[in-house]
Formats: structure tokens, sequence, C-alpha cells
């Protein structure tokens, strides 16, 4: 490659930095997309279930081509401790055949058909090619050098590099502060390969739909995260992941020791426990994994975003630290946070210039957006799920034993049963189980502070 100069570099091909691509390209300026990997998609990992909105706002009724796995009709979330599973929540939303809230999807299949919408619309994709570092000239982003001869100019570099184990670009540039231990999960993702009628019957499912199950407690034994198992056409992504400082040692498997809320090993042993649950084996039963995967996601709220704009840059999506776990979403933030940059950039292409302050913009887009107020939102819930071990820990066998009294038929009366649960909730939780979960309340959003 020769020494280039662009409108806009875009680093990272994944839905942050298509979605940048595709609104600059859309509107005749210059771009570029520079992806490590063979192909988009090809580095990237996901559960994944991807949101129609925020794709619509980027490629239009295009979306009805996305390559998707399955719309997801029904969503599940279960507690589990090590001896049951309790279905806290089971939607079936008929509404979505129509109009679909979210797919399941794959993307390997989905990423480089979005990269081919963005050289539709005239940005070039330039796979295979590992962006080194920015080039900064008197305090300006002005470029980006590669593994490959020659560098890269432009008025606008867009970061979307993705967030990952190691120093990045921000972070050897300077532009971001290392990530912390309990600022991000690892999450780790098998694709196990399943005959679509087998996937429709056990997630009682219609042909073609599709279901999401997360679960909490014993999944995860307890630490603060949750596991996945999403339909997709003929696989099932099985996967899910806690705070990296929850990775400390210690025994693994509660049903050996019959006590949760201790050490996890590795994100695999922890994948391996919830694969053996005697509620999710029979889910799994003959399904063959074809791909094992991990990787990151940020956990930390607002607090924890670099600052979005400088001379001559932009960061957006997961590089900016823009998830919302509590909601499983990323993918769409990425895919917003990629869009008001691209029409930020534009505004910097029209005004002539491409100063801090102009790309300042970029950030009062995202502050007036749901995603700020999202983020805020949620600032709080991972550390109060990481400060309350109880809650993930504790709390669900104590639901659990409580039911477990209230179904069973053994002689005893009810009136005895009830005062029985009493004793166990004053005896295990009391008034502190009232406090943290009016807490917990609060803190996933459905109580105001
Ligand atoms: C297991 C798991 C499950 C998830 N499930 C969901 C879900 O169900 N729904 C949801 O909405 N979100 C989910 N997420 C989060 C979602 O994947 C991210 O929020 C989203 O992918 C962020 O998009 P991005 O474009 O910012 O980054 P990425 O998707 O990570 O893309 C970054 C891209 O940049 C490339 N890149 C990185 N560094 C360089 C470099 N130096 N030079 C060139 N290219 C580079 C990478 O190869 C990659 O293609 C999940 C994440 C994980 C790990």
């Amino acid at each position: 490659m020769q020494d280039e100069k662009f409108d806009a570099i875009v680093v990272g091909a994944g839905p942050a930095g298509i979605a940048a691509a595709i609104t600059m390209a859309k509107a005749g300026l210059n771009v570029v997309v520079l992806e490590k990997g063979e192909k988009p998609g090809s580095k990237n990992v996901m559960g994944g279930i991807l949101y129609r909105h925020n794709l619509e706002e980027v490629v239009g009724d295009a979306w009805k081509e996305a390559p998707v796995e399955r719309p997801m009709i029904e969503e599940q979330r279960w507690f589990m401790t090590d001896q049951a599973a309790l279905r806290l929540l089971g939607h079936k939303n008929f509404r979505h055949r129509e109009h679909p809230n979210s797919f399941s999807v794959l993307r390997a299949r989905f990423d480089p058909w979005f990269a081919a919408k963005a050289e539709e619309a005239g940005a070039f994709v330039i796979n295979e090619t590992v962006v080194e570092s920015l080039i900064v000239r008197d305090g300006r982003v002005v470029g980006v050098t590669t593994g490959r001869e020659g560098d890269l100019f432009a008025d606008a570099v867009v970061v979307c590099e993705g967030i990952g184990l190691g120093m990045r670009l921000l972070e050897r540039a300077g532009l971001k502060k290392p990530i912390r231990a309990n600022q991000a999960a690892i999450a780790v993702k098998e694709i196990m390969a399943l005959d679509p009628e087998k996937i429709e019957d056990r997630f009682n499912c219609e042909p073609g739909e599709g279901c999401a199950v997360e679960c909490y407690g014993d999944a995860t034994l307890g630490k603060s995260g949750f596991m996945f198992i999403y339909t997709n056409k003929d696989t099932l992504s099985v996967g899910g992941g806690v705070l990296v400082s929850d990775y400390n040692g210690g025994v693994v498997s509660s049903r050996d020791v019959g006590r949760v809320n201790h050490g996890i090993v590795s994100p695999n042993e922890m994948l391996e426990h919830f694969k053996n649950h005697p509620a999710i084996k029979p889910l799994l039963k003959g399904a063959e994994t074809v791909e094992y995967v991990a990787k990151m996601i940020p956990e930390a709220g607002y607090r924890a975003m670099p600052k979005l704009y400088g001379n001559g840059y932009l960061v957006c999506g997961d590089a900016a630290m823009m998830a919302n776990p509590v909601h499983r979403e990323g993918s769409n933030l990425a895919m917003a946070s990629g869009r008001m940059a691209g029409e930020t950039v534009i505004q910097a292409k029209e005004l002539g210039d491409f100063s801090e302050q102009t790309l300042s913009r970029y950030k009062g887009r995202i502050d007036n957006s749901w995603i700020a107020k999202d983020m805020r939102k949620y600032n709080d819930a991972v550390t109060l799920l990481e400060q309350n071990p109880d809650l993930l820990g504790k709390y669900p066998g104590l639901l659990d034993s409580a039911l477990d009294e209230f179904f069973r038929v053994d002689g005893v009366s009810k009136r005895d049963k009830q005062r029985k649960v009493l004793r166990m909730f004053r005896k295990e939780g009391g008034l502190g189980f009232l406090i943290d979960n009016v807490k917990a309340a609060i803190a996933l959003g459905f109580l105001p502070p």
C-alpha cells in the first residue's frame, strides 16, 4: 500500500465500524474500513441476539435480507440452584412474527453481509490488515500504521476495535485507561450442531422461530453474570460469562461440593458446569460442538467509558465500553454509536473542521440518546451483584427450598408449611433479604432510586 488519504478511516469491521462506514459512505465520503480478520466476522463472537431497530436505522429495508438465524419469539429467564431450575420469566410474544424485535445471528454469516452493504454504499473494506498504531501529529490523530507497507491518513479516524485482552490501539496511544478486572466479563461460547426439528421440539418453537434462554444463579456458580442458550437454524449458541475478577481459582462444581458461590477456575469449566446441569443436559443431548470461542464484554456502565472524541478521532461500540449487560445488549449500542459517529464526521466534513470541538458533537449525540441514559441507569448493576454475592448465590437456593416445601405433599398442613417457609426466610435472610432485593430492584431498574 502507498501512503493514502481518506475522509475517514474506520478501525474494525464489527457492527460499530460498519454502521459508521455505511453512514459516511452514503453521504459521499471517501471511507476505508480496516479489519484484521480474514473476513468480517471471522474474529467475532457474540451470543448472539441482534436487534432489528438499530440495523434498520443503518440499512433501511435491507434488514429483511440480512442472513439471520431465527426471529426470537420467546424470552426465558431461569434462576438455577444445583438441584432445581426456576423459570422466573417466559414471554412468548407472537407480535414478533410480523414485526421481529430481535434475531439470533452467527457473526461469521452476518458480518460479511453487513460489510458488503458498506461496500455497496461506496466504502472500501480491507481485510487481513491489522492497525498497529494511531499516527498522532501535534496532538491530532491524522492516520494509522498497519502491518502493510505505507501509512494511511484521514481527516477522521473512527476507532471501533472492540474490547480485548491486552493493550489495544487506544490504550497504547494513551487515549484510554487499561481495563480493570471488574469492568469486563470474559464470556465463552460453543456453537453446537443440532437437527432443526430437535431444536424446535426441545425449545417448543414453531418451524423457523426461536427462543432465548438465560440462566442465573448456579448457572454461573452464583457469580455476577449469566449463561445462555440461543436457538439458531441448525445450531445452538451455548455460553455465558462472569467478571474477569470472578475467575479467582477454587472449587468448580457446586454439585460436587453441595455449595455455590466459590471461585471459578476458568470460563471453560463454568461452561461445562452449566452444560451438565440436569435442566440443561437434556436440551443439549446429541448436539455436537463445532466451534468454541472466548471474548470480553464491557460491564462497568457509563463511568467506565473513555473519552469518546479528540482532535481527529472518535470511539464507538465496545471500544468505548458501551454495553448493557443487564439487558444483554451490545451490538445495538455499537451500531447506534457507529451511526452517530458517522453523522458527526459528515457534519465535520461540511464545516471543514475535524477539531476536538467539532467532534465533541458526537458525545452530545450519545449523551442525548438512549445510549447514555441506559448506560447511566445500569451504572451500579454489576457492582451491586459483585458486592452482594447472596443475590445470585444464596437467594435462588432460598426460593428453591420455599417452593420445594410449597409444592411437596407430605402430610404436613399448609399452615405449618407457611410457618416453616417464613422461618426459613427469617433464618437465612430476614430483613437483609428484603433490603438486598430492594437494592437489586433499584440497580436493575425495576424501582426508582
Ligand atoms: C459471548 C458473547 C455474547 C454476546 N451476546 C450478545 C447478544 O446476544 N446481543 C448483543 O447485542 N451483544 C452481545 N454481545 C456483545 C457484542 O458482541 C458487542 O457489543 C459487539 O460486537 C460490539 O461491536 P463492535 O463493533 O464495537 O466490536 P466487535 O464486534 O468486537 O468488532 C471489532 C472489530 O475490530 C477488529 N479489530 C480489532 N482490533 C483491530 C485492529 N487493531 N486492526 C484491525 N481490526 C481490528 C476485530 O477483528 C473486529 O472485527 C456478546 C458478546 C460476547 C463476547
